[in-house]
């Protein structure tokens, strides 16, 4: 057995008002290439306040990119590259700022600064041939854990799958939990329950391990805080919890593995174009025979919020489209794998994916 290697983010910063910090932080860097920092930036933030703390130099490119009509994509990535080396050449660094479209962004950026041709040659493990240039996250929104991986997920012609390797951990990442307070209710319950289905696959699998159980149960025990309970809600004492989750939950999925609800997940995006952490809601409803205690608890932070999730959505779909999503999914058998035991195959089979899927 090949034991994981996991590189880690170099640097991280935490606290309310650390975004602060940012120039900073910044400073060293500045020498490397032609002393400029790229900016992606979520749209949202175009006309906040945020804008005015961005404390960027004249010389820097600041881009605010709508993430709202679809994940990132390889075509997207391709242009914003080859649009920034010629304007101004290689960047000393790329600073992302936003949810988990934007970290991935920012990742994939920064390695495609330095590798030749699409991003579609390098979707998959260590295909990367250099490093990229520094970057630097600062997550909007938490829960999917992008802070902290090792992949930056684009969707391409062919296939919806990252970019993963030791250089797309970020060189330094800050977690302001100021910066979180705005976000919308649903968005606020369905990217924090990406955190706590992370952490129930993680721990229900054959790759749990002290390791990945330690970060999974402590991640676990703040999203319990923030979501059930009457101290529950979105108060800056939670926020403050949910960004150290979402963070744990990474890295515990890091040492283990994700399960059913993030295969079925893929398939659902990949050929609907659902977006991850509600894909996973919509999904993690009818799992409760997979993953009984999580699904209970899961159950119970829905009523309490007053979430309501749409039902009956497989009624549309015809069978070629439920084989395609059924294969998108069976071609994760990691997951599988973990979920299920070494004998997984007798049990998943395309058959059994779509039958997964006609309970949506
Ligand atoms: P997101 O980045 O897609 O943003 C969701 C919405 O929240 C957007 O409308 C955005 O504008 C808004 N938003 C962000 N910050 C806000 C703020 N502070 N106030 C108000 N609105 C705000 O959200 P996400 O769920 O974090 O990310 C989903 C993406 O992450 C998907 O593309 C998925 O593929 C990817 N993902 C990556 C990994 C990884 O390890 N790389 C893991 C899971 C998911
Ligand atoms: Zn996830």
């Amino acid at each position: 057995m090949q034991h994981k290697n996991f590189k880690n983010i170099d640097r991280v910063t935490y606290g309310r008002g650390s975004f602060s910090q940012l120039a900073q932080t910044i400073e060293p860097i500045r020498k490397e290439n032609n002393k400029y920092f790229v900016y992606v930036v979520d749209q949202y933030f175009h006309d906040k306040s945020l804008k005015n703390q961005l404390q960027n130099l004249p010389e820097d490119l600041i881009y605010f990119i709508d993430v709202d009509p679809h994940e990132p994509t390889t075509e997207q990535i391709d242009k914003l590259r080859d649009e920034i080396l010629a304007k101004k050449g290689l960047p000393s660094g790329v600073i992302g700022i936003g949810g988990g479209s934007i970290m991935d962004i920012a990742k994939a950026l920064s390695l495609m600064l330095t590798n030749e041709g699409s991003s579609t040659l390098y979707q998959g493990l260590n295909l990367i041939k250099k490093p990229g240039v520094y970057h630097l996250g600062v997550p909007t929104i938490s829960g999917t854990g992008a802070e902290v991986s090792m992949t930056a997920v684009l969707t391409g012609p062919e296939k919806k799958l990252g970019l993963k390797c030791d250089w797309t951990v970020f060189n330094q990442v800050i977690l302001d939990p100021e910066l979180i307070e705005s976000v919308p209710t649903d968005w606020w319950f369905y990217t924090g329950m990406d955190t706590y289905i992370h952490c129930i696959e993680s721990e229900s699998g054959i790759r749990n391990n002290a390791f990945s159980l330690a970060y999974g149960e402590q991640a676990l025990k703040l999203c319990r805080e923030v979501y059930l309970g009457d101290k529950s809600g979105q108060t800056p004492e939670n926020n403050d919890k949910l960004m150290v989750a979402s963070l744990m939950g990474g890295l515990s999925l890091t040492y283990s593995e994700v399960g059913v609800c993030h295969a079925l997940s893929y398939g659902l995006s990949k050929i609907h174009g659902t977006r991850h952490c509600f894909a996973n809601c919509v999904i993690f409803q009818h799992l409760g025979d997979i993953y009984p205690k999580g699904h209970n608890e899961f159950m119970n932070m829905l009523k309490l919020h007053n979430i309501e999730l749409p039902q009956q959505i497989s009624k549309d779909w015809d069978d070629a489209t439920l084989t395609a999503m059924a294969q998108v999914s069976y071609n994760l058998p990691f997951m599988w794998h973990h979920a299920f035991g070494d004998n997984w195959q007798e049990k998943v089979n395309i058959d059994y994916i779509k039958s997964l899927f006609k309970r949506l």
